[in-house]
């Protein structure tokens, strides 16, 4: 997965939009905690991020990214690299701008690996050029995936950013990698 390169900015960063979706009915009820947690985050860092209801405020968006979603599916995997490439896509013609964040129901869902790859996503994924597709909503999968939207790469233990996703905190070294890869937002955000 590509790391946020420093100094370079990701084009849904300047939406200063996540706009989180849910396309069916169970997974509406988990995402509203799932909008908390992201806004926890962003408070935590101070980035002047919003986040957004998608179906409420975003509600024209749906159906595009139901259509995202369904031609990413084969077999009940998701292909998360072919949801990748079809999201940027549409953004060329400008749409879907915002960081994009869609609960999928786990039952239903699990994720395509092509052969070889060596770590597999579970609980979701996070893509820095702002995509995550999340399977578990417990907090500590949600900080995980969006600390890899925010642009943190690898894993590590004692930190949020371990595999297992056992822990909400993140470590002193990823909180200074946030706070540099941001600094200019942060900055903007409480100087403006
Ligand atoms: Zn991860
Ligand atoms: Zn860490």
């Amino acid at each position: 997965m590509e790391m946020k390169r420093w100094g370079t900015r990701w084009k849904w960063e300047r939406s200063k939009e996540v706009t989180v979706f849910a396309l069916d009915s169970k997974v509406e009820q988990e995402k509203s905690a799932v909008v908390e947690e992201l806004e926890g985050v962003l408070k935590e860092f101070s980035i002047p991020i919003d986040v957004v209801d998608g179906n409420l405020k975003r509600g024209g968006d749906v159906a595009l990214i139901q259509t995202l979603l369904d031609s990413s599916i084969k077999d009940n995997e998701i292909d998360y690299n072919e949801f990748e490439r079809e999201l940027l896509n549409v953004r060329e013609e400008g749409r879907l701008p915002y960081g994009l964040v869609v609960p999928v129901e786990k039952d239903k869902h699990k994720f395509y690996y092509p052969p070889g790859q060596k770590e597999q996503a579970i609980f979701g994924i996070g893509v820095p050029d702002g995509l995550l597709i999340l399977r578990h909503t417990h907090r500590e999968a949600v900080r995980h995936e969006f600390g890899h939207m925010l642009g943190l790469g690898k894993h590590h233990e004692e930190c949020v950013m371990d595999y297992r996703c056992i822990t909400p905190v993140f470590c002193s070294q990823c909180k200074r990698q946030i706070e540099q890869m941001w600094q200019e937002e942060i900055y903007k955000g409480r100087y403006k």
